[in-house]
């Protein structure tokens, strides 16, 4: 019986790599991936859920690189834009294999994804559902529904996801112009600590194939979405599990349903060492600054969205809590104001953000200027 909080299930790229890459001068900030935690950690979430074929969510790192290992590892792709179907092709992966997963799209990105073969796609909408019928005839699609998002750290079922009481009307819909609506999705919230709301996200899912059946439609593919969550500061669930319990609701599905999810973070976050630099400190009001040149818009966006991020530096004394800020004018670029850190810490010394692979260089910006970090695989 897999334990629910297993701190000694955590994964860290191997350290060494980091400090080969500065010993041949690498300039900060950058992003070190290491590929074999890639495959690692691919190989953890399958053999967790035997039944799921993992596509990887390209949004939370779309480096070239790493979404070749995962592809060369076995996973598939989920996608949300014409850049990021872009990239998928430019590997190789068949467009019939993608998954277009973002809810709402311009006319132009879905004229671009019909053109090179994307068959699924999701909605939330009639109008959407008319929409992508307009441009693509023979589509396939799975509904995304509003599900519980309780105990996950980023929240996501505010924008996206079918109310219960507007299932039925879309589904008439789909069955009136003759759609292909043939599977059901939901997501149940980033880094999500709940594994309940995968199985209330099946549950339901299970509900709305009945009533697809009711009226003629074929439903025949489960995405259970992304949210699986990596371990920072504090224990997550493992993700045995978490896969123990979604084994168990999925145990008597019929079959001829495919199942998916769309892991993002898991896979990635985990592989990853953002190095990063101290360029400045000062102590205001009795508590230290640490000033790096990565933060809020450059690499550590997520230290604002309740990601508790585990930094290191190279000293090794006493601990003191540090506000730890980023390098830009803005003032909501503070990543945090309780990071403890060694009391002696000093401009120029580099200070390592452990497991920082998912949603960082992603959504990095040059904001005031500043570089954004490279992603170095090795
Ligand atoms: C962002 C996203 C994911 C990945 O979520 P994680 O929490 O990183 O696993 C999966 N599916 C969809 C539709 C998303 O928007």
């Amino acid at each position: 019986m897999a334990r629910v909080f297993d701190p000694d299930l955590e994964v860290v790229a191997d350290f060494a790599l980091v400090q080969a890459e500065l010993a041949r001068g690498r300039a900060t900030p950058f992003l070190l991936m290491d590929s074999a935690v890639l495959r690692e950690k691919l190989r953890r979430f399958r053999a967790a859920l035997p039944r799921v074929q993992p596509h990887y969510a390209v949004k939370c790192n779309p480096d070239p690189g790493v979404l070749r290992v995962l592809y060369e590892a076995g996973a598939g792709f989920e996608i949300a834009s014409p850049e990021e179907l872009a990239l998928c092709l430019a590997l190789g992966v068949p467009a019939g294999e993608l998954y277009y997963s973002n809810p709402v799209r311009a006319p132009a990105a879905l004229a671009k994804a019909a053109q090179a073969g994307v068959q699924w796609y999701v909605v939330d909408s009639r109008e959407e559902l008319r929409k992508v019928l307009r441009i693509h005839p023979t589509a396939s699609f799975y509904l995304r529904l509003h599900t519980s998002n309780a105990g996950s750290v980023s929240p996501l079922s505010e924008k996206f996801g079918l109310f219960d009481d507007q299932v039925a009307s879309l589904l008439d819909e789909a069955s009136r112009l003759g759609a292909d609506l043939a599977g059901v999705t939901f997501h149940a919230g980033s880094q999500c600590l709940n594994p309940h709301n995968w199985l209330a996200g099946i549950a339901a899912a299970r509900q709305v194939f009945a009533q697809m059946q009711a009226r003629g439609l074929c439903p025949r593919l489960l995405n259970l979405g992304g949210g699986f969550p990596v371990q920072h500061r504090s224990p997550v669930p493992s993700i045995a599990a978490i896969g123990a319990q979604i084994n168990a609701a999925l145990a008597d599905l019929p079959a001829d349903i495919r199942v998916m999810a769309e892991p993002g973070r898991f896979l990635v976050s985990d592989a990853g060492w953002l190095v990063t630099q101290v360029i400045g400190r000062t102590e205001k009001r009795g508590q230290p600054w640490a000033y790096l040149d990565a933060g809020v818009f450059n690499g550590l966006l997520e230290s604002i969205t309740g990601i508790d991020y585990d930094m290191r530096s190279d000293r090794h004394g006493p601990l003191r809590d540090w506000v730890v800020a980023g390098p830009t004018c803005d003032s909501m670029d503070i990543c945090t104001r309780q990071q403890p850190l060694p009391a002696d810490l000093a401009e120029g010394d580099y200070l390592y953000v452990r497991n920082a692979g998912a949603y960082s260089t992603a959504c990095s910006s040059r904001f005031n200027g500043f570089a954004l970090p490279e992603v170095v695989l090795v």
